[in-house]
């Protein structure tokens, strides 16, 4: 039997990027919030301190920050003819764990969506017709680009994002990306300092008709302070940053740019190292009266609330409206329900690069460090005749040469001994990769259910997910990794190492931690879950937060988006909901 505690205004579950950033928000509002966070506290100075925050082997290898499968996992399978089996070590995908969430130790690569993006079928049919979305299940986000433009621009001033405009309303901009949207405003600061893979993947994509730019970037290319009043440091460049926490307070995170203003709040508590088990219902299932959760000593406590923000990273937030009974899940039989429908991930393909006669440096590095080009990204270009829909950012952003994991050698060296010691030695400084990351369009079969067999240590049924590529995506990364090809070919390497995506879809390998979909919005609630303001259409108390709204994902990392989609709902809360809570959509 939970014990009852005290009732508060905002129950917020979760306490990575969109929990910190609801949480100042609301708090800000005038509200008494509350966070609880399954993972333990964390802050700069004493988690990532600079005397051991670049321990490879213990976060880079050992995910140290990450989320332990024993604590929680998912099963997983590539259709519905096959049985899933739990994931025992995250490999895909890296959930966060912890105060700051994956907003720890991301790379920082921040992105807005394409205008296009966020009207997808509507886009594609207008463009090429019906017939060439085919079976694909993508749809529209029920909110336009335009709406969510100033949020953006919030999102990038309170992060410190380093990079160039490349379109000010609607005027473009020398050396920016000729195909973002229209933006109101500059980075808040320049670009980083280039090294030289980078710079010379920009020489060469620009002598074969492209238009790069430098990657948008939360790792700080000069001192900052952001709209908070909270500074950051100039990056030094070091090379531990995915998967670690900076310790130069250089990398935008919930710990350096919203936490140390919210800690000081007498209206806010985090809760930490307790863990949600599920959102409460009052009898008619139409109102949330708060959550229990679990602490550490295994002691259950309902947290009454008047308000429920779910923010606990996309799969874990579908997960969570599953076990409390919101909203009708998802069944690919009948194509009917919608919760855990439309989960989709990313589409990446590579090009790696050995040369004879150059030399790189690979150490000198930054998460979001390096240059991209847009040119055959999302509809940027014809599609016409091609056989698919979606594209794919072409990126060079060489993270990192940490001495265990970066050991690039030319493909037939053996795994050990004295020819890889030897393939190790000439290759380290003279080898790079260059990446596609695209689009993953929706399919029918591709969707999250509970489990029927496998529980989690407090006999919850664990999270099933369903996913393959579909062939449309296949098609269009084998298109977008030919075009990074002839990149790579007018850089003269001495040999070039094309890495497609094949079906079917692997849990092993790093992929991306781009899960998105399962709770998605839009504007009919018969094929969304939430409304254009991430608020239940079943239980409009409660509103979720992150990339589990994406209907489709495009050929961006999605941060950049979740983090305009956070500041957007924050504002609907807070000059429409409060003033009349209820639907702020009719269904
Ligand atoms: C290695 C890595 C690199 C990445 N690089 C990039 C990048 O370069 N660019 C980009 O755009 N994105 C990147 N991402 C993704 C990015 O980190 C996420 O998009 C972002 O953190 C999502 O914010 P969120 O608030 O939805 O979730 P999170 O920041 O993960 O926060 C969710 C929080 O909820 C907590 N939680 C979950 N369930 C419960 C529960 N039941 N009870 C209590 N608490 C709970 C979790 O512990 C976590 O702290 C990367 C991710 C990883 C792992
Ligand atoms: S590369 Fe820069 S942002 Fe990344 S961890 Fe190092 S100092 Fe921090």
């Amino acid at each position: 039997m939970a014990r009852k505690l005290p009732s508060r205004d905002v129950v917020i579950i979760g306490l990575g990027w969109t929990g910190a950033i609801l949480a100042e928000e609301l708090t800000d509002a005038g509200l008494d919030v509350v966070a609880i966070e399954r993972g333990p506290w964390r802050d700069t100075a004493e988690s990532f301190n600079v005397g051991y925050a670049p321990d490879e082997l213990r976060y880079a290898v050992r995910l140290d920050l990450f989320l332990r499968p024993a604590q929680d996992t998912l099963t997983f399978r590539n259709n519905l003819s096959q049985t899933a089996l739990p994931i025992r070590q995250f490999g895909s995908f890296l959930p966060g764990d912890g105060v700051g969430g994956a907003g720890v130790h991301w790379n920082g690569q921040n992105w807005r969506y394409h205008p296009t993006d966020f009207r997808l079928r509507s886009h594609l049919t207008e463009r090429y017709g019906a017939s060439a979305i085919g079976d694909l299940t993508i749809q529209d986000w029920g909110v336009t680009y335009d709406e969510l433009e100033p949020f953006f621009d919030r999102f990038e001033k309170i992060a410190g994002i380093s990079g160039k405009a490349g379109n000010l309303k609607g005027a473009i901009q020398q050396g920016g990306n000729p195909f973002e949207g229209p933006r109101s405003d500059e980075y808040p600061l320049p670009p980083m300092q280039m090294t030289y893979a980078p710079t010379l993947f920009a020489e060469a994509a620009r002598s074969v008709g492209y238009h790069p730019f430098p990657t948008p970037s939360a790792n700080a290319s000069a001192a900052y302070t952001n709209p908070l009043g909270l500074t950051m440091g100039p990056c030094t460049y070091c090379g531990f940053c995915e998967r670690f926490g900076c310790a130069n307070y250089s990398k935008a995170s919930p710990q350096v740019n919203v936490l140390p203003v919210l800690m000081r709040r007498p209206n806010f508590e985090a809760r930490t190292e307790c863990e949600v088990l599920k959102i409460n219902l009052d009898a008619a299932g139409k109102r949330a009266t708060g959550v229990t959760y679990v602490d550490t000593s295994g002691e259950e406590w309902e947290q009454p609330g008047d308000l429920v923000i779910c923010c606990a990273f996309s799969l874990f937030n579908v997960r969570m409206l599953l076990l409390s009974g919101i909203g009708k899940p998802y069944d690919p039989a009948t194509n009917e329900g919608v919760v855990g429908r439309n989960y989709s991930y990313q589409t990446n393909s590579s090009v790696q690069m050995f040369f004879d006669d150059k030399t790189f440096n690979p150490f000198i590095a930054a998460g979001a460090l390096g240059q991209s080009a847009d040119d055959f990204n999302g509809d940027n270009f014809d599609h016409a005749g091609l056989g698919f829909v979606g594209g794919a950012g072409m990126n060079c952003v060489p993270t990192n040469g940490r001495p265990i994991q970066t050991r690039p050698v030319p493909p037939g060296t053996p795994n050990w001994g004295s020819a890889w010691k030897k393939a190790t030695k000439e290759s380290y400084n003279s080898a790079f990769s260059i990446t596609s990351q695209g689009s993953s369009y929706t399919m029918r079969g591709n969707y999250i259910d509970l489990d029927p067999t496998y529980k989690d240590r407090f006999g919850r049924p664990l999270m099933r997910l369903t996913f393959d590529f579909p062939d449309n995506d296949i098609r269009m990364s084998s298109f977008a990794n030919d075009k990074l090809a002839t990149i790579a070919k007018a850089m003269n390497p001495r040999q070039i190492v094309a890495n497609k995506t094949r079906s079917p879809y692997t849990v092993v390998p790093y992929q991306s931690t781009h899960n998105v979909g399962g709770a998605v919005m839009g504007a009919d609630p018969k094929t969304s879950v939430l409304n254009k303001y991430l608020q239940s259409w079943d239980v409009p108390n409660v509103f979720v937060m992150g990339a589990s709204a994406y209907p489709q994902n495009a050929g961006y990392n999605p941060t950049g988006t979740v983090g305009a989609l956070a500041y957007w709902a924050a504002h609907a809360i807070r000059t429409q909901y409060l003033k009349n809570p209820g639907p702020l959509v009719q269904a």
